[in-house]
């Protein structure tokens, strides 16, 4: 401690310091010289005036430096510190009695937060004590001073930083933390379904951790951390990705097929099962991608016939009750007519625009459109310049399409006996007028209709 600092530039605090000495209102030890200098002081102060008075003013200024010179002594003594001062990159900010105090605000607060973040902290700024305060500003309490030297710093501490493709993504207290916080990420998105064989866990990006000093104030916790790895708020997607690859071997049901026969003796609507049909089975390797526990691909890796299926053959009969009521009986190639109307509005072939590669048959919106053939729905939707459009598969690589139509009364997969509705007639697509446009397609190639239905 420099108390000859503080005589040279304050000699009113000095006066006043020593003024309280006396008073007794400081609770330093008062040692036995300093008792006797005091005394000495106020005997001098006496003769002086008595000189004074006798001698005059010749003797005025050696009184003077007598009496500072003594006071001077008294307080070097009496006083146990001056107000010093904390600053924060050089600016004052809190003025505590002495600096042992100032320096325990330092040490306190330091401690105190170090415990509280679990890791040793320090000032991004410089601070440091100043043994004398700059000015006489109020003297602070500890607390009050704790509550300034948090005003006014920031705090770091060698934590760590979580790093995806280069860019820091959060602090947290150490490396260990960080570490914990991606390790459970990638536990979140592991199936709970223990069938499921991890194959490999990764973060999709380039994920870093690298010990760092970083801001107090910045610092996650463990939960945090991992919240924000999967915060989708800012960007809609979450800043790590997690990408998890499973493998499953299973048994699983093949179904079996059914098969339509046309069968002479029987009529429209009428049924009978010729062979049942038996599901198969089939043990089944697949390989799942996750990403984020969503399911990204899937991929069958290898697959084994346990059981084969056998096809439901059921035959149906060949004669049709039309929406007309008038009964058609099946072509040699086992189709009818596809609908009510007989008028060829446009021939299959060479057009002379273009090659036509169906059957249009006149008719009106809504006229009835009847699957041809038993067999199953492999399209039914709106398809460009068809339009509204059935193509039903009946097996061996035959195939009929229906197009224009107004209304489609199928859906893809479904089984359809011949005769059945498929929907109503139209002008949907690339069409001038309602009729329907018919097509018998074999191996992908169409051919003549008329060579099926008349
Ligand atoms: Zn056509």
């Amino acid at each position: 401690m420099s108390n000859e600092h503080f005589y040279e530039k304050h000699d009113e605090g000095s006066l006043k310091n020593s003024a309280e000495a006396e008073a007794g209102s400081n609770k330093a030890t008062v040692t036995k010289p300093a008792t006797v200098a005091v005394e000495d002081v106020q005997a001098q102060n006496l003769r002086c005036a008595q000189r004074l008075s006798l001698k005059g003013k010749v003797f005025l200024g050696g009184c003077a430096a007598a009496l500072v010179l003594l006071l001077a002594l008294a307080v070097t003594v009496l006083m146990p510190g001056q107000p010093a001062a904390i600053l924060v990159d050089g600016q004052q900010v809190a003025v505590l009695k002495n600096q042992a105090q100032a320096e325990a605000v330092i040490a306190d607060y330091l401690a105190e937060q170090s415990k509280l973040v679990g890791n040793e902290v320090f000032f991004a700024e410089n601070v440091q004590v100043a043994e004398q305060a700059r000015d006489d500003s109020e003297v602070l309490s500890r607390g009050n001073a704790e509550a300034v030297l948090a005003m006014t710093t920031r705090l770091k501490t060698n934590g760590a930083v979580i790093r995806v493709e280069g860019s820091q993504l959060l602090s947290v207290a150490s490396v260990e933390i960080a570490t914990e916080a991606l390790d459970n990420l990638k536990k979140t998105y592991l199936p709970e379904d223990d069938t499921m064989q991890v194959l490999e866990v990764k973060f999709k990006q380039e994920v870093e951790v690298a010990p760092k000093e970083v801001f107090v104030s910045d610092l996650l916790n463990l939960d945090e951390a991992k919240l924000a790895m999967k915060d989708t708020s800012l960007t809609g997607t979450a800043p790590v990705t997690v990408l998890v690859i499973l493998e499953k071997t299973k048994v699983e049901e093949v179904p079996y097929q059914t098969r339509f026969e046309t069968d002479g003796t029987l009529r429209y609507g009428q049924t009978k099962t010729k062979q049942t049909g038996v599901n198969g089975s089939r043990e089944v390797t697949i390989q799942v991608a996750q990403e984020n526990g969503q399911e990204i691909a899937r991929q069958e890796i290898s697959s084994n016939t346990l059981v084969q299926a056998v096809d439901e053959i059921v035959l149906e009969g060949a004669v049709v009750r039309t929406a007309s009521r008038s009964l058609q009986q099946a072509t040699d190639a086992g189709m009818i007519w596809p609908t009510t109307a007989t008028r060829i509005s446009s021939y299959y072939g060479a057009r002379s625009s273009d090659n036509h590669t169906g059957l249009d048959i006149d008719g009106e919106t809504g006229d009835p459109v009847w699957a041809a053939k038993a067999g199953t729905v492999v399209t039914a939707g709106y398809y460009g310049s068809y339009g509204n459009q059935v193509v039903i598969s009946h097996g061996d690589g035959l195939q009929t399409r229906y197009a224009h139509m107004q209304s489609i009364m199928v859906s893809v997969g479904d089984e359809v006996a011949i005769g059945q509705q498929v929907g109503t007639e139209g002008s949907t697509g690339r069409s001038t007028g309602s009729h329907l446009h018919f097509e018998v397609i074999i191996d992908g190639q169409t051919t003549d209709p008329l060579a099926y239905i008349k």
